[in-house]
């Protein structure tokens, strides 16, 4: 049986949602976000209505926001868990109360990345413009029942509110050919670097530095498994066409600044590679003498593996994760959500912000 929208309806009245609107903190324009109250999103046939645990601030939240590249009305937020609130019907076969996150649909398979084994960026997935996304900054999201994964038993929805990220981690680390004993760099210590390093030390690479510009993120990096951290101004320019006195295998680009991907290009050894993780939006300068002499690498990461989020899931549940350190121990309700994305903008905040739209 599909699920339509007499259902939706039906199953909105189930929760009681009152006059059928809830609370979200929704872009207003200017570089803000306000709480507001909005209808609580149609239930179209195949989809899910699901009441969101938490969800993460990430990064592209604040540029879309303090860039105002964001549409007055959109609302944020696609790092979530939640529980599944209007379940029957569903042909899935969901059921209400289940605990769920959204995973991505795996690539075509005929394609042409598809067929590289790149699902990440297949030609058929369907673009969607997050400027005007209908987001999870909010009580209640309407996803595709396709789309969802049950969260296993063990593992709190917390903290499967960070599977996205993490299978983004994951992909990444999976595309940049790192081996165990390869000496590596991570540029930005922010919640993306410090779950690359995490994902790192659980995949059984003992030799991660990170650089970072903020004390605190300096501490905390050491807390995720960092061996050893490093101020950007302390790293040394390499002599022409050789290496700096340690050179590193793999460099890991997680802060999105151009300075930050120029000075990791100077710190690899031959044969080494440069793995962009954070966007940004001034241009990286390449040094393509160095790139030629050295034989360097460079690899853009984007979206998730084949697998989707189910590996992200398993790791997150297997204890190999220093969750305490990646995900800060305050929760903030829809109305602090504005005040975490200044703080984390500034860096006064290291690791992932989660934010809980059912408390007030
Ligand atoms: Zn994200
Ligand atoms: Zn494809």
């Amino acid at each position: 049986m599909r699920f339509n929208a007499d259902l939706g309806a039906l199953c909105r009245s189930m929760i009681a949602v009152p006059n059928d609107l809830m609370a979200a903190a929704v872009y207003v324009g200017d570089g803000h976000i306000a709480v507001e109250r909005v209808p609580v999103p149609e239930v179209r046939p195949g989809e899910l209505l699901v009441e969101v645990s938490e969800c993460g601030i990430c990064g592209s939240d604040l540029h879309l926001v303090f860039s105002r590249y964001a549409k007055p009305g959109a609302i944020l937020g696609h790092e979530w868990s939640g529980t599944v609130v209007a379940g029957e019907g569903a042909a899935s076969g969901w059921t209400t109360g289940e605990r769920v996150v959204f995973s991505p649909t795996p690539g075509c398979g005929v394609c042409r990345p598809c067929r590289r084994g790149r699902p990440s960026v297949c030609l058929q997935r369907q673009p969607s413009d997050i400027r005007e996304m209908r987001g999870a900054f909010a009580q209640y999201i309407a996803v595709s029942s396709a789309n969802l994964l049950r969260i296993p038993e063990s593992l709190p929805s917390r903290v499967a509110a960070v599977a996205e990220p993490t299978a983004i981690a994951l992909h990444a680390v999976e595309l940049s050919g790192v081996r165990p004993d390869d000496r590596v760099l991570v540029t930005g210590g922010g919640p993306v670097g410090l779950i690359i390093v995490a994902v790192l030390r659980a995949r059984g690479v003992a030799d991660v530095t990170v650089c970072e510009p903020v004390a605190l993120r300096r501490e905390r990096a050491l807390a995720v498994g960092a061996v050893g951290t490093v101020a950007p101004e302390d790293l040394v320019d390499p002599s022409l066409g050789g290496t700096v006195a340690e050179p590193y295998a793999v460099a890991f680009e997680c802060s999105g600044h151009a300075s930050a991907a120029e000075r990791a290009l100077g710190q690899l050894d031959f044969a080494g590679t440069l793995v962009f993780v954070g966007t940004g939006s001034e241009p990286t300068r390449v040094n393509h003498n160095r790139m030629i002499i050295l034989e360097l690498e460079a690899v853009g990461t984007f979206n998730y593996s084949a697998e989707g989020f189910r590996p992200a899931l398993d790791l997150l549940d297997s204890g190999a994760m220093p969750l305490d350190a990646l995900i800060e121990a305050d929760a903030v309700p829809l109305s602090g959500v504005m005040e975490a994305m200044e703080r984390l903008s500034r860096g006064e905040i290291p690791a992932k912000v989660l934010v809980e739209p059912g408390v007030s």
